[in-house]
This record gives structure tokens, sequence and C-alpha cells, in this order.
């Protein structure tokens, strides 16, 4: 029951009774509901935050778990993504470089990739901004892989031709390393810009520099004709083997020669040791690959001896940027 007020009226000198309006009452009831919906509203955002339903829990812990696997999955892409671009490099470097057949240009393998939308049917339903990305980049990355597989098949196809066209010429292309490297530890400076030994300034290094005791087996890396075998000024001791087909190989610093001019040699076979004549700092073979007279990455001709996994070693050995043993 409502409480009854009174009121001292001054100038009747008694106490009146307190009439209470209808709006007054509906004001003061709707000032009521109005603080309550806002407590409730101020509870229900702070408990939100706090406390999840059991739902929400479950869906938030789906959604790391699918974060974590698309995270693994790219990941896995990455690395197959790895594998196929030296798969190329290779391909353009060395096979086709060998049968004189053009490389395979980037636009090339790379085409069609940018058309692909078959993905699209996914970004179009509601998902959050970062998961459509997400979704939208490993499919991206997937069809990528697939076309360049496709041009890649294509181009083995093409080179296995080729094999079968110039069987002849595949043993008088350098294919092995010119000395025993069974550890993969002689290699010791690549081709390209390096550190000189004594002038300690960058210099173009045109070959490939393999440490090795003194007397070491070198061998002629392709059959051919043995062009000079000679002291030639700052490589010292030197053996030149043509191989015909505008290739030539050059082993440097060689303690001793075991073969003459205008001798046949065959792949694998020695033709002299390994020494630190001419301008060395150690013992050691410089070895060359030259086309048309011009040196070119004798990294790219080690593919009979070894197996993938070595040749990417080698790759990797071969790019360090260290100092030559000239
Ligand atoms: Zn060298």
């Amino acid at each position: 029951m409502a409480r009854v007020k009174y009121y001292y009226d001054t100038d009747t000198c008694k106490y009146e009774r307190v009439k209470v309006k209808t709006t007054d009452i509906i004001l003061n009831l709707l000032g009521f509901l109005t603080f309550s919906v806002l407590i409730a509203i101020g509870f229900t955002a702070i408990y939100g935050q706090y406390y999840k339903s059991d739902q929400e829990k479950v869906l938030q812990s789906e959604n790391e778990k699918l974060k974590e696997f698309y995270a693994i999955l790219n990941n896995r892409l990455e690395q197959v993504d790895k594998t196929l671009t030296s798969l190329q490099t290779r391909d353009n470097n060395v096979y086709r470089l060998i049968f004189e057949a053009n490389p395979i240009p980037n636009s090339v393998r790379m085409a069609g990739v940018k058309n692909d939308k078959s993905y699209e049917k996914i970004l179009k339903s509601g998902l959050a901004k970062d998961k459509k990305s997400l979704i939208s980049n490993t499919f991206k990355r997937v069809n990528q892989l697939k076309r360049k597989m496709y041009v890649q098949t294509k181009s083995y196809d093409e080179i296995i031709k080729m094999v079968k066209d110039k069987s002849k010429m595949l043993s008088h292309l350098p294919a092995i390393q010119p000395i025993s490297n069974k550890q993969l530890t002689r290699l010791t400076s690549g081709f390209g810009t390096r550190m000189h030994p004594l002038y300690k300034v960058a210099h173009f290094h045109p070959g490939i520099d393999f440490a090795a005791p003194y007397n070491t087996p070198i061998y002629a890396t392709a059959d051919g004709v043995v062009k000079r075998s000679e002291y030639m000024g700052g490589y010292g001791n030197t053996v030149d083997i043509d191989h015909g087909y505008n290739y030539v190989t050059r082993y440097a610093h060689m303690a001793s020669f075991k073969v003459r001019p205008g001798e046949k040699v065959k792949r694998g076979q020695c033709i002299g040791y390994v020494g630190s004549t001419g301008f060395s700092t150690a013992p050691h073979v410089h070895y060359e690959v030259l086309k048309n007279n011009k040196q070119i990455d004798p990294v790219y001709f080690f593919f009979n001896d070894l197996t993938p996994e070595e040749y990417e070693k080698i790759l990797k050995l071969a790019s360090i940027k260290n100092q030559s043993l000239s």
C-alpha cells in the first residue's frame, strides 16, 4: 500500500493530505524502468565480456584450430613451392640450356593463375575479412602450384624427347664434380663476386674452388679432347678439355698432369692431381665451365652424381659470398 503523505498548510494552520498526481506516478515509473534497463544492459555487457557461453567457447576453439591448420597448410605449400621453383631453375638453367631450347618464361609458367575464380563462392559467404583472405590466399597458392606443375611436366616431356635425339651429346656435357666430394665438404668458393684472397677486394670469381689435399685425383667431368695441359700464369698448371658442342672445362692450380694435349678422355678419367701452383693460397682445384668461350656457373652442371638433397646443399654452399682460394 502506498504511504499517505501530509503537509502543513500555513494558511489554514492544518495538516493537509498531499495529493499525488497520475503524471508524477507515470514519470516515476518510467524513471525506474529506464534505470533498471540501463543496469541490465551494463550487467549483460560485462557478463558477455568475461563469461562466454559454452557454444561460444566451442566456436572460438574451433576457430583457433582452423587458423592453426591453415598456417600449417600454408607452410607446407610454401615448401612445395620452393621445391618446384628449384626444379624450374634447374630446368631453365641446365636442361633447356644444354639442349639450346629457350627457357620457359615466367609469364607462361604463371599463365591462367589470375583468372581462376573457383574459390569465389566461399568468399561470398558471410565470413569475416581475415578468414576470407586466409582461404583465398590458400586457394590462390594451390592454383599457382597446379599451373606450375603442369608447365613443368610439359617441359620434361619436351626434354625427354631432346635427350633421345641427343644421347651422344650427353656424354660430352660436364655433369659431375671434378674431384670426389662424397661428404660435400670440398666446395669452398662458388662462382660470382667473391673476396680476393690476397687483395681483400671484391673480384669476379669465374669458377668454383674445391679444397683438397695435395695429389688428390682430379677427374674429367665429361668426354672430350685435351686442349691444353700447361702452366698458365695465375692459373698455374692447367688442363683445358674441349667437349665439343661449344663446351670447354678448365682445371687449374694442379700439382701435376696425367694427360697431354690431343689426348681423348672419358668422363671420370683422372687427368691430374690437386696442387697449389700459380696464384693460389691453399691446395685446391679451380674448376670452370666455358660455353662459347664464356665462363658460366659450373654448379648447374653437377647433376650426375648427386641426389636432389645433395644438389640443394651444393647450391647453398656455392652461393655463400666468402673468399675464393683464387
Ligand atoms: Zn678459384
